[in-house]
């Protein structure tokens, strides 16, 4: 948090390329060659284990050129790719497992074999450069100078091609000594979000809607189980993705709601939830699905990225007692709540509140801590609920 270091910032910009006929042709035989080539490699590591670019480019970068036509840059490219994929394999599962290009792709290194402009997409083929234009729509603000661009993936899928490219931007992030507003953010079922700020207000995004809607994915995902057949099975998968990307669109919605209604420097608290445990402990019995953690976590990183582009923070507090505890004297103790009639009631003090807020109110209060503890002027740290 401190000493406003520099962070990074890629997101991957996934770009529709558009062909004529004999593009296509030109970007199919490329896409086709790469992966075989890839293959031919992979095949070579496999037996001698040698995953140093500069042994397999003097014992394989003859027969790339002579078999498979591949020019300099992309013999390069290919053995970048399979190291790449080895790596990760033998990090991932700790052995030599011989990894399989099934699909066309082809990876391209900035400024190398791809360039990119606001009007066309350049990039090397078996037959010389290519420029094809492209849909520019929404990929104007990574041409103001503050991006750079990563080594891109140019995919086939469904007859179409694809260019995935992380777009990297620096982000000064925000000084502790610069917050002038704290919120208290409960993620949960009947609200999406509950908040509770600076200004002792209260927030909800309600989860009614959600949760109607994920009710009637259950159900017809559990029609579609019942049948065994195979269009079942990809219904099945089909809703699956279906459902995944929605989800992802309101919690898209939610971050964003969250950090446009506040000012820059704000101070976002949210419960630690890297134990699956405790993110399903958070929600009811029949509410357990598995996609639950999974939002949860989702709603997190796209609430860090927003609230890092507007020059705000995240922070992650220990969520033991977040329920129980009294956001005014801080006593806790079980019986404070009332779960059932959704009434919090302090044994010690006598504050009582609808139990929706308690949560956000008491993240909001260790956000506060975070603040003193940190040492910060008292301008903020002095406000109390
Ligand atoms: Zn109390």
């Amino acid at each position: 948090m401190k000493g406003g270091v520099d962070m990074q910032f890629t997101v991957t910009a996934k770009i529709q390329v558009m062909v004529s006929p004999e593009q296509r042709q030109l970007l199919d035989v490329t896409l086709g060659t790469y992966r075989k080539a890839c293959n031919f490699v992979a095949n070579y590591v496999y037996q001698t284990h040698d995953l140093q670019q500069f042994s397999l480019n003097k014992a394989l970068y003859y027969r790339l050129r002579e078999e498979y036509g591949l020019k300099s840059q992309m013999a390069q490219s290919v053995f970048k790719t399979v190291i790449a994929r080895y790596k990760t394999i033998l990090e991932n599962q700790h052995e030599w497992i011989k990894p399989n290009f099934s699909k066309p792709q082809y990876d391209l290194v900035w400024n190398r074999d791809y360039s990119l402009n606001d009007a066309k997409f350049s990039v090397n083929t078996l037959s010389g450069r290519a420029k094809l234009p492209y849909f520019i729509r929404g990929m104007e603000k990574y041409f103001n100078g503050s991006y750079s661009f990563g080594t891109a993936k140019l995919v086939k899928k469904h007859g179409k091609y694809f260019l995935h490219i992380p777009m990297t931007t620096d982000i000064p992030e925000s000084l502790d000594s610069d917050i002038c507003n704290v919120v208290g953010v409960d993620r949960g079922i009947n609200f999406v979000v509950a908040t509770y700020d600076s200004k002792h207000k209260s927030g909800f995004v309600s989860g009614k809607k959600i949760k109607q809607k994920r009710a009637k994915y259950k159900q017809l995902r559990k029609e579609l189980q019942q049948r065994q057949t195979p269009s079942a099975r990809r219904r099945l998968k089909a809703i699956g993705q279906r459902e995944n990307r929605w989800m992802q669109d309101v919690n898209h919605c939610v971050s964003k709601a969250l950090v446009e209604s506040n000012p820059k420097h704000t101070l976002f608290v949210l419960e630690d939830l890297s134990g699956v445990r405790s993110a399903t402990e958070k929600v009811r019995r029949k509410d357990r699905y598995v996609s639950v953690s999974w939002s949860f976590y989702d709603i997190e990183q796209k609430l860090k990225y927003k609230a890092a582009l507007n020059e705000s923070s995240v922070i992650k507090v220990n969520p033991r007692y977040t329920s129980q505890t009294c956001p005014i004297c801080g006593h806790t103790e079980k019986s404070n709540r009332d779960k059932h009639k959704h009434i919090f009631c302090c044994k010690a003090c006598g504050y009582t509140s609808n139990d929706d807020r308690i949560g956000a109110m008491n993240l909001y209060r260790m956000g506060i801590n975070y603040l003193v503890d940190s040492q910060v002027p008292d301008t903020v740290a002095s406000q109390h609920i």
